[in-house]
Parts: structure tokens; C-alpha cells; sequence
């Protein structure tokens, strides 16, 4: 084992292999404040790469309901709870230690799936990471108990509580996930065979189909459940990040060859999606770029948060939290940051504001942004969530969004603009 470090954890952790890290990583904002539920980042994923024999149930997008929702079922309320076995009532986080950009949510103090296998003895000899291989049971229904509500405190009697912020009695929201082409893959670790291997120009994690001999102990280490596999070929697969367009090899799309967004991405209906690359310096620290939309987003304003940071795969995909599910319920999901980052975006400031525009804005990759300063245009009072009432200044600001070329490929007020067509030539325009 190896010590790298892991700023989400705050800590140094063990990894079986050297510390090592791309140039370029692959990462993503998803706002959970607005994903509808529809699936159509879902379907446009199966529609391009998990269309054929053998890859019926494989989901690389899916959207599941939480709390009770999850694909393959209970994923991650199993993996907490072997983690907890493992280290019981130790499985916290020192926010206190909390201390800039190394440590920005403070120190996690208890053991990721590396630190709780390190007694774990298989049937092959040593397991690199705590995980468990799911039925074929819990791989059946890729949407059980979708939008199904509850509450800490649903009890008879209590339906149609409290709707109000910040906190809804009976809840639910819709969580959508991909493969985190995680700094430290916990598929990547558990492979025998050498067959799994991140991307140096781009982060991505990708499965060598040649190497792979369908042991399947990729689908065991990821935390996530993000490998799957393939009866048909005996191989596991997983999702490869549409490289073809992060390599800006689209030519439909990109004639001059930058990098695209993938499909989940660009399709999203709901706007909720905000994919991109952040520049990775040797030692693995993010090149401090706040013009970057994810720089600012994740590291600057940390308002979105990684998916389980406990897991200790450093996850490359960051949420900004739902504002209305239960802290501690949001706590365990995204680790300290989440009163923070929900604080802001209940009431953003005017460059955060202005940044939000850009999610699915259009479908280039963007390397920068700049805000282009437009008149006051109202004032709202807005509760947040700890009861104080601030005063939301609204300026109808123009967010401009640059590609890798250095090309302006999206341009967006805060205002959304709005034309009215003449009578006289539409009479009937449906
Ligand atoms: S999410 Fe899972 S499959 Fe994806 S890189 Fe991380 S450990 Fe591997
Ligand atoms: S397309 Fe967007 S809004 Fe619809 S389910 Fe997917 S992430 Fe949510």
C-alpha cells in the first residue's frame, strides 16, 4: 500500500499504487435542485453505447430517487453499512480541522474502502477494497421506488406537514449518477488483471476489453457500481466518458475539433448538468483557475460537493445539494460542505448567478467564462436556511462561455429574453 493524498478526505489515505495523476481531468456539476426525473440523459447513454446483446440492464446514467431508490438496489446504504461494521461509530468527519483548499471540508477520521479491507481476506488472497458483488436480484430494477416520498418524520397523521424551507417533512429527490472517473478507482484497484487504467491526458477510467477476463472484481471494489458485466463478451464494461467527444473527434459538432460534452451532458432537459475539465498539477492539486466554471463552482465557491467522499476514491463528479431533504441525510451523502453550499445557492451572488446560466448553456466544453456587468433589474427578499432573511440583488448580467480554442460558443442574460411576433404574419403558427 501507498500513502496519496485525497484533499477531499483532508488527509493522506492508502492506495495500492503510486501516486500519479492526468493533466487534464474529466469532472461534473450536477444540481440536484433541478433534475426533473425524466431520463433522458439515461436513454441518450443507452442509446449510444449500451444498446447491444448482453448489455440490456447495463445503465452507465441512471437516476434514482433517493432515499429509497438505487441501482443496483441499496448500493450505497450496503456499502455504509459494511463501512460501519468495519469501523463502528468512528466513521466521522472533523469539520474543525477544515483549513483552505487542502482540507476544505475538514478531515475525515474514519476508514475509506481501502483503510476497512486492509483485514479482509478473500477466498484469492488479499482484497484491495471493501465491497460486495450484487445479485442479480438488486440489478433488476434500475428505477425501483421511483419518486417515492418519505421523511424522518412521515408517521400517520403527518402527510401534508410542512412544505416549507429549509427543510420539507416528506421528501424525495432525484439523484443521477455516472461512472466518477475517480482519482483513486476503486474498480482500477481491485482488477487482477491490470486491465483497468485512467487516461493521463483526460482522467478518464476505461476498461482494456482485450486484458479484461470477466472476474468481475471491478463491479465488487466500486463503491458506486459504476462496472458492469457482460455475460455475452465475459467481460466488464463501464462508461467511457464519450472520449471520442472529449478528444473533439465529433466532426458533426465540432468541425475544429474541441471538446464536446457527452451525450448525458448535452441532453439533459432539465439543466441540470455542467460537464467539463479541470487542469491537474503533478502533485494532484487543481490548477487554481476560478475563470474555469467548474474551478469556481467546486473549489472556489464549493457549492458542489462529491458523492460520498467517505468512499475515498476522490470521485470526480460534485453535487450541489437539494435544499429541501434532511441536513443529515445530505450529510452523510456529501460530507460537511453541504450546509455551505446550500446557504449560497439559496441565494447566490451575482457571479454565481451569473455561472449557473452555463449549465447546458450548449454542447462545447467550457474552459472560461466572463461576466459582462448589466443594470439592477430587482430585489428579492430571500429566507435562507438558517432563518436569516438577506436581499437577493438581481442584475441582468451577460454570462459569456469559451471553448478550448478560446472560441465564444455561448452567450446568456440573467434575464431571459422574450419577443413577441407579430399578429399579422402568424396568424396561427402551431
Ligand atoms: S465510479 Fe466506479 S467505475 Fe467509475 S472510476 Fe470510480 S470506482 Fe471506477
Ligand atoms: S436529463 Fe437531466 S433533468 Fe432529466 S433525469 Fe437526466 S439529469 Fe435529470
Amino acid at each position: 500500500m501507498s500513502k496519496v493524498y485525497n484533499w477531499q478526505l483532508g488527509r493522506e489515505m492508502l492506495y495500492p499504487y503510486e501516486e500519479k495523476h492526468p493533466q487534464w481531468q474529466f469532472a461534473f456539476v450536477f444540481n440536484t435542485n433541478r433534475c426533473i426525473g425524466c431520463q433522458t440523459c439515461t436513454m441518450a447513454c443507452k442509446s449510444t453505447w449500451t444498446f447491444s446483446r448482453g448489455q440490456e440492464y447495463m445503465w452507465w446514467n441512471n437516476v434514482e430517487s433517493k432515499p429509497y431508490g438505487g441501482y443496483p438496489q441499496n448500493w450505497d446504504a450496503k456499502l455504509l453499512a459494511m463501512l460501519e461494521a468495519e469501523n463502528p461509530r468512528a466513521q466521522i468527519w472533523n469539520s474543525a480541522k477544515a483549513d483552505g483548499d487542502g482540507k476544505p471540508y475538514g478531515v475525515f477520521e474514519g476508514k475509506t474502502i481501502f483503510e476497512a479491507a486492509e483485514k479482509r481476506v478473500g477466498p484469492e488472497g488479499f482484497q484491495g477494497a471493501l465491497g460486495y458483488l450484487p445479485t442479480d436480484a438488486e440489478w433488476r430494477h434500475p428505477n425501483i421506488h421511483e419518486d417515492t416520498a418519505t421523511g424522518g418524520t412521515w408517521r400517520e397523521g403527518q402527510f401534508g406537514g410542512s412544505t416549507q424551507l429549509p427543510e420539507h417533512r416528506v421528501w424525495f429527490f432525484h439523484l443521477a449518477r455516472i461512472c466518477n472517473h475517480c482519482t483513486y478507482p476503486g474498480c482500477l484497484e481491485s482488477c487482477p488483471r491490470q486491465a483497468i487504467y485512467k487516461r493521463p491526458e483526460d482522467g478518464i477510467v476505461l476498461i482494456d476489453q482485450e486484458r479484461c477476463r470477466g472476474y468481475r472484481k471491478c463491479v465488487e471494489g466500486c463503491p458506486y457500481k459504476k462496472a458492469m458485466y457482460r455475460g455475452t463478451t465475459r467481460t466488464s464494461e463501464k462508461c467511457v466518458g464519450c472520449f471520442p467527444r472529449i478528444e473533439g473527434k465529433d466532426d458533426t459538432l465540432s468541425h475544429e475539433g474541441a471538446p464536446l460534452e457527452t451525450r448525458c451532458m448535452s441532453a439533459c432537459v432539465g439543466k441540470i448538468r455542467l460537464q467539463g475539465l479541470v487542469q491537474i498539477g503533478t502533485d494532484g492539486t487543481w490548477t487554481h483557475d476560478p475563470a474555469n466554471p467548474l474551478y469556481f463552482l467546486i473549489r472556489e465557491r464549493k457549492v458542489a460537493l462529491p458523492l460520498y467522499p467517505q468512499f475515498g476514491t476522490e470521485p470526480n463528479g460534485y453535487y450541489i445539494p437539494p435544499r429541501w431533504a434532511p441536513r443529515g441525510y445530505l450529510l452523510q451523502m456529501f460530507g460537511p460542505g453541504v450546509e455551505h453550499a446550500i446557504e449560497q445557492y439559496s441565494c447566490p451572488d451575482r457571479q454565481l448567478l451569473a455561472v449557473l446560466q452555463l449549465f447546458r448553456a450548449q454542447r462545447h466544453i467550457l474552459f472560461r467564462y466572463e461576466i459582462k456587468e448589466g443594470p439592477k433589474i430587482a430585489e428579492i427578499p430571500v429566507t435562507l436556511p438558517s432563518g436569516k432573511v438577506k436581499v437577493q440583488e438581481l442584475f441582468n448580467d451577460t454570462v459569456l462561455g469559451f471553448n478550448k480554442l478560446g472560441k465564444e460558443v455561448v452567450r446568456i442574460t440573467i434575464e431571459e429574453p422574450t419577443f413577441e411576433r407579430s399578429k399579422e404574419q402568424h396568424v396561427n403558427s402551431i
